[in-house]
């Protein structure tokens, strides 16, 4: 039998054993997705003190047993009203959503068809689904569209194809091409699931996501996304139409057969959107597009930023690794990420860049990076 030893031996002389990281009080955090600053927000704490007074810390049973209280109902009503579909469901995580939703909706005899990138909750759920699993290489039409086209041919009366991508990649922070990708679901008569985890409070006009922004809200049959990236908070959910919703809750194994996420976790969740939709939402998005274009200036970034998240390819693990350490000792939190997280070779540190950063912390930032 092989003994836990010799892989932890393994994953370390590749340098990619993962450890948690040390307590990183009094750095100045450029690795979280905390994208507007909302984690600490007044009116989200008092949102979510208020509730945990009102109906206990824990929801006391799953959603289908006694765990559902006012709070998820009206997150999932405000979540459907925000994205303009006619229902929403939540669960307790975006990973969980991810598993839940793919394995409800397709089965063996079912294609999946996912972008290369596409994040480990999608591969999971995609693998868990027994469906068959098609992967084109990162937003390459050509390659989707005959993915697409093999699919139809093989398509019975009662067989699903669902096309699923990211709209902000999560590694890389770039976009999908959604718009096309749309058009080519619509023309293979196939379904279409967008991950809008890194694209909600950052992207649209009300903070709704790229999805909002290119007016594609209506041709997208599964609107995803997360509560605890910009939203501040945690959570998952999934927007759809009715029957949709209906059959979710009666096949999403991971909503049905976990506890309910607390309600003050909802009632948090509820002010974040609210707040993402607001004025000072609007506020809070202007300041941290202008944070991104001071910090691609300030480390000669070529290309103008498409979201919060700005890679620095580094190559080797070793290397993002050590630079990820050298900048620690400045004060700065920027983390090294490594395969599996990202292809081979491509180690990188994740910048990420948000409305509360100051100038003088992004201007340092960028001169080590330069250097
Ligand atoms: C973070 C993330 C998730 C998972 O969401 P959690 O709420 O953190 O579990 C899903 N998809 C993408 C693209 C993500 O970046």
């Amino acid at each position: 039998m092989r003994q836990p030893e010799d892989e932890l031996t393994a994953l370390e002389e590749a340098c990619l054993r993962r450890k948690l990281p040390e307590d990183s009080s009094g750095l100045v955090d450029f690795s979280s997705n905390d994208y507007l600053g909302l984690a600490s927000h007044p009116r989200l704490i008092t949102a979510f003190q208020k509730a945990a007074e009102k109906y206990g810390v824990g929801s006391t049973a799953s959603r289908l047993i006694s765990g559902t209280k006012a709070p998820h109902r009206e997150l999932e009503n405000l979540i459907a009203e925000a994205k303009s579909t006619e229902a929403a469901l939540c669960f307790a995580t975006g990973y969980s959503t991810s598993i839940g939703v793919l394995t409800a909706l397709l089965s063996k005899g079912d294609t999946v068809i996912l972008d290369k990138l596409c994040h480990a909750s999608l591969i999971d759920g995609a693998r868990m689904s027994q469906a068959t699993i098609r992967v084109f290489p990162h937003n390459h039409l050509e390659k989707l569209e005959s993915l697409l086209k093999s699919a139809a041919r093989k398509a019975t009366a009662h067989s699903r194809i669902l096309v699923v991508t990211e709209s902000i990649f999560s590694m890389d922070g770039d976009v999908a091409k959604l718009s096309e990708i749309c058009a080519l679901t619509k023309k293979y008569n196939s379904l279409m699931m967008v991950d809008e985890a890194h694209a909600l409070g950052v992207r649209g006009q009300t903070g709704m996501g790229l999805t909002e922004e290119l007016n594609l809200a209506d041709q997208i049959d599964f609107h995803m996304g997360t509560l605890g990236k910009a939203a501040g908070v945690a959570g998952g959910y999934l927007a759809a139409s009715q029957s949709w919703i209906d059959l979710l809750m009666n096949q999403a194994r991971s909503f049905i057969y976990s506890t309910a996420p607390p309600p003050a976790q909802a009632a948090a969740a509820q002010a974040a959107i609210d707040l993402i939709r607001s004025d000072e939402g609007l506020t809070l998005r202007k300041k941290l597009w202008e944070n991104l274009h001071f910090f691609q200036q300030a480390s000669g970034i070529p290309d103008a930023p498409q979201s919060p998240i700005v890679p620095w390819i580094v190559g080797e693990a070793d290397a993002a690794l050590t630079l990820s350490a050298r900048l620690r000792e400045q004060g700065l939190l920027v983390t090294a990420i490594r395969y599996p997280s990202v292809p081979r070779n491509t180690a990188r540190l994740r910048i990420t860049i948000n409305a509360t950063h100051h100038k003088d912390d992004m201007a340092r930032l960028a001169s080590w990076l330069k250097n």
